[in-house]
């Protein structure tokens, strides 16, 4: 739904198989027509229909950019360090003092701490200043006909955007987007809108591009409808002591935070747990020799709104720092080079061929591939930290 996931989830899924030339205008004109049908079985009028499909041209910077996926990923540091910049942090803080009373009213109707309904709105838009030059239903059918694959899923957003517009909650002109259908203050791609926009303001419009209580709300009701525990934070920055079993860092298994104590995990401030029975995974973004974080339930709860660990780390952050908390203590390993994705390709076929499977080779390290680097490192006395690094690559490539 968000700018992370338009760029990397999104691109990823497309990036292959669009076609462009072949996206002539007549093609283009006849496959948005033929969307009809599944305008008609949400209830959009055959007039509304015409009206916003007629003279429909496809969106070429959102062609351009699902085409050109980058072949580099960022260094989680590196993202957080534009993510959760001074300048965003003093943003945040001023954006605060500036509509406290409506944060506080969305927050406490909806059970959402304030500062993150703040931080995933800086995270997405840079709070409401850029909301994407795009506009949903065309970005929509771009995709839905010029991308070969989740048509369907396009389709849904392209006749999810028209229906919105005819219920009058924007008008169809002013419906920006990101290239990838992500609208308004919230970037919500329309069938989202659909489920979880709110009016807050009262005017009977969920208008997630003109009004900012509907856009808190909106925010707000994703995260409550997915789960969030009020006042319960996102986790926490620890300090893992000497010789501790690196292996227990696999981002999955939860223990209660008094049960990560025993293991002579403690904050990194020394402070105690607010509530030592919490659930918690010991997660290692950036493999042993960076922070070391425990995520609670809500980190993962920010995740259904990106499922990116490091944009989920960014909003937690960003959210904290907002209300006054510093930066993470540990460094990053900044010296590390990020691999490529054909190097996480080629890593990913290694491993396999050397009985650790991946799941796949698509260039991108999930869960999997994190396991099955974590089993290589255990098998050959290396800290088996799950960390995709260039030196895991080249012992590979020696071996
Ligand atoms: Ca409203």
């Amino acid at each position: 739904m968000g700018r992370l996931l338009a760029v990397s989830a999104v691109a990823a899924a497309l990036a292959a198989t669009v076609s462009l030339p072949e996206a002539r205008a007549d093609a283009f004109s006849n496959c948005v027509a033929g969307k009809w049908g599944a305008a008609k079985r949400i209830g959009v009028t055959r007039a509304n229909f015409d009206a916003a499909t007629r003279n429909l041209r496809p969106d070429p910077t959102t062609l351009k950019l699902v085409n050109n996926q980058s072949e580099f990923v960022k260094p989680i540091w590196e993202y957080l360090d534009s993510a959760v910049s001074e300048k965003r942090v003093s943003t945040g803080r001023q954006k605060y003092r500036e509509y406290q009373s409506v944060l506080q009213s969305v927050g406490a109707r909806y059970k959402v701490d304030p500062e993150v309904i703040l931080a995933i709105w800086g995270m997405e838009t840079s709070y409401g200043s850029f909301m994407g030059e795009h506009n949903a239903v065309r970005a929509a059918a771009t995709l839905a006909c010029a991308s070969k694959r989740r048509q369907d899923f396009w389709t849904q957003q392209m006749v999810a955007a028209i229906k919105i517009a005819q219920d009058g909650h924007v008008p169809l002109d002013k419906m920006e987007s990101s290239w990838g259908a992500a609208m308004g203050h919230t970037q919500f791609i329309p069938t989202s809108w659909q489920a979880y926009a709110a009016d807050f303001d009262g005017d009977g419009k969920r208008d997630i591009w003109r009004s900012i209580p509907d856009a808190f709300a909106s925010t707000a009701n994703y995260l409550a409808k997915h789960g969030w525990n009020y006042q319960e934070t996102w986790g926490y920055e620890v300090v893992v002591p000497r010789n501790f079993d690196h292996a227990l860092a696999d981002g999955r298994k939860k223990r209660t935070l008094a049960e990560w104590s025993r293991y002579g995990i403690n904050r990194v401030g020394g402070q105690n747990w607010p509530r030592p029975s919490d659930q918690a995974y010991l997660y290692y973004p950036a493999g042993a020799n960076g922070p070391a974080f425990l995520m609670l339930h809500n980190f993962d709860v920010i995740k259904r709104y990106n499922n990116a660990d490091a944009y989920a780390l960014g909003v937690g952050h960003l959210a904290d720092r907002i209300v006054g908390g510093g930066d993470f203590s540990q460094n990053w390993p900044r010296d590390e080079r990020p691999l490529s994705r054909v190097q996480v390709q080629e890593m990913q076929s290694l491993l396999t061929r050397r009985g650790f499977s991946t799941g796949g080779v698509d260039g991108q390290v999930g869960p999997m591939t994190r396991e099955a680097i974590r089993a290589y490192q255990k098998s050959s006395g290396t800290v088996p930290d799950g960390f995709a690094s260039t030196k895991l690559l080249n012992e590979l490539q020696r071996r």
